[in-house]
């Protein structure tokens, strides 16, 4: 691909700016940190594009089918070599073809701050309804059944709108310790008529926003929001059980771990144990999920939280705290369990399941979210 670095931007004194600010009113906007203290950015752009610093309200123009490099530099920012203050807005008019940046396509109006003298935060100011074009797919198999497709556009956008929050610099980040969000290249027509179709909709319970969280596959009973993080919970957090997910290839799982990495592991928590005589799970919640696991060891018990072994045996591995069996086997012990994730909220094997079975999505939501009510925002 061509790079092309404009060394100039042209400065524009009066041009016209149609809609660069103002696009229509599309119901709440979120902002989304995309890149943080990052030391440069990479910008490519696809139309023309303008630069406006916010505090003087210039506008400088970016060239289309360019390459821009995008530094902070003596309190500010440089862009293409030229000076600016902190922060920038880009822009791109209303219809056109946006911005890439990182390789990820990007529709919403793109704020930078230098956060540090070495780094900018980058911020993406879009509306949830846009938001969700990126994040579904992502968060979700595009391929699946249109009513799960819909349950999860409902479960993501009332995921969003909790943590939306004007005193802060960006409402979500674009990573897993949220939801995930790729930017706008990656929506299908599914996507698009997933999110349109239930356009607004959001889970309340007592009238407020529940905190819709939602996981890969719960295998046979959701968790509640208390067990899993010690958080209050709320009826429809509080866990139901699932047949639905039964099907799904995520039901099942098992690890092995080798005596020694055991023992290492507990070492590293501060057992003295020169040998694990047995391993079992020691206290479990409602759902069947183990709270901790107990060593018999050469210096006696020691409980550990089934949170740090999976941590330390890796998350992708030990899918679950629904532990099923724990086998000693030669060398170690294997572990056995079902589901995949925190098991909180709605289950998304699930959900496809039921979905095939022809279950509208309100009440795929209303399975996994008991007493919510389906209703608009506001
Ligand atoms: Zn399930």
């Amino acid at each position: 691909m061509k790079r092309l670095l404009v060394p100039l931007l042209a400065v524009l004194a009066c041009a016209p700016l149609a809609a660069a600010d103002g696009r229509a009113s599309d119901g709440p906007r979120i902002r989304v940190a995309i890149a943080r203290n990052s030391p440069f950015i990479r910008l490519k752009t696809s139309a023309k594009v303008y630069v406006v610093e916010a505090a003087t309200g210039k506008k400088y123009l970016l060239l289309e089918n360019a390459a821009y490099e995008i530094k902070p530099s003596a309190g500010g920012i440089a862009v293409a070599g030229q000076q600016l203050s902190s922060p920038i807005k880009l822009v791109s008019p209303e219809g056109a073809e946006r911005i890439r940046l990182g390789g990820k396509l990007y529709k919403g109006d793109i704020v930078i701050h230098a956060v540090t003298s070495e780094g900018l935060d980058v911020v993406e100011h879009l509306s949830l309804e846009e938001y969700l074009y990126g994040v579904l797919p992502v968060e979700m198999s595009p391929d699946w059944p249109l009513e799960a497709l819909k349950a999860q556009a409902v479960a993501s956008r009332t995921y969003a709108l909790k943590y939306i929050n004007p005193a802060r610099d960006y409402d979500v980040t674009d990573g897993v310790e949220k939801q995930v969000y790729t930017g706008a290249g990656r929506a299908n027509a599914r996507i698009l008529e997933a999110v349109n179709s239930t356009r607004g909709e959001v889970l309340k319970y007592k009238g407020k926003l529940i905190t819709a969280f939602f996981h890969a596959c719960c295998g046979g009973h959701t968790a509640s929001s208390k067990s899993a993080w010690g958080q209050d919970v709320l009826k429809p957090l509080y866990g139901v059980q699932d047949p639905f997910c039964a099907p799904s290839r995520h039901s099942r799982w098992e690890v092995y771990a080798s005596s020694s990495d055991l023992l290492k592991f507990i070492q590293s928590s501060g057992s003295t144990a020169l040998k694990i005589k047995s391993v079992r799970v020691y206290k479990k919640d409602r759902s069947g999920r183990a709270v901790t696991l107990r060593f018999a060891t050469d210096r006696g018990a020691r409980d550990v939280s089934v949170n740090e072994l999976r941590k330390h045996l890796g998350n992708t591995e030990f899918r679950s705290a629904l532990i099923t069996r724990v086998t000693p086997v030669k060398g170690g012990y294997e572990f056995g369990g079902r589901g995949w994730g925190h098991g909180v909220g709605m289950c998304q094997e699930g959900a496809k399941y039921m979905a095939l079975k022809g279950r509208p999505y309100k009440k795929i939501l209303r399975h996994y979210y008991p007493s919510v009510t389906i209703t608009d925002y506001e």
